[in-house]
């Protein structure tokens, strides 16, 4: 199969996590999560975990710098330069958007597609409320979801003016949202050359 790089975008909640990991089994890209990179060294317990800790609890972001910095890294790596990558939670705001095209240019990837999963506001606020994590309180959800569209919703722009943006709706079963997210990811790699 072709390598594809695909950056997926939707709201906390969205289910984004999960047609990440089934996008990655189908057609193969690594899949790249900061908030999971983040929380495995929340885990270890390092002192940049500690800070992380503190950041992600506000519900606030980790700085560009860190965030452009750990992503670059993973980039470079083997496994993704084989199989492409799937960007999930990242980027998150222009400046991380910045730093990003550039590493792929310098690595020569392409940028294939921009997924937003589209689920509205108050779908994803019960569903995260009922999933019960621990940095999912109220007050922390509205701080993240204010975040998004503040930070994160002025991206589609910056993405769609490459040309490479496509909405996708969000509701319904894990296989209906997954078979639509597939037939994009199938038509744009017939198209890759
Ligand atoms: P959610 O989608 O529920 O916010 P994530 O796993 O994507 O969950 O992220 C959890 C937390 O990790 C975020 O609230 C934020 O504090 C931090 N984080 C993850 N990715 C980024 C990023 N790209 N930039 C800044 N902070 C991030």
């Amino acid at each position: 199969m072709k390598p594809i790089n695909v950056i997926i975008f939707g709201r906390q909640g969205s289910g984004k996590g999960t047609q990440s990991l089934l996008i990655t089994k189908e057609f193969g890209p690594v899949h790249i999560s900061t908030g999971d990179m983040l929380r495995a060294a929340v885990e270890k317990g390092t002192e940049f975990g500690l800070q992380a800790k503190a950041i992600m609890d506000r519900g606030e972001l980790v700085s560009d710098e860190v965030i452009s910095g750990i992503v670059a890294e993973r980039l470079s790596q083997s496994d993704v330069i084989q199989n492409g990558c799937l960007l999930d939670g990242v980027p998150r705001t222009l400046g991380q958007a910045e730093s990003i095209m550039k590493v792929l240019e310098k690595l020569d990837f392409s940028l294939d597609l921009v997924l937003n999963l589209e689920v509205p506001i108050d779908e994803v606020t019960s569903r995260m409320l009922s999933r019960g994590r621990a940095d999912d309180t109220e007050e922390a959800i509205a701080r993240r979801l204010g975040l998004y569209e503040q930070e994160t919703a002025p991206l589609f722009e910056f993405f769609s003016e490459k040309g490479v943006f496509e909405v996708v709706d969000g509701l319904g079963s894990e296989t209906e949202v997954f078979d639509r997210l597939s037939a994009v990811i199938t038509r744009v790699l017939s198209d890759k050359k």
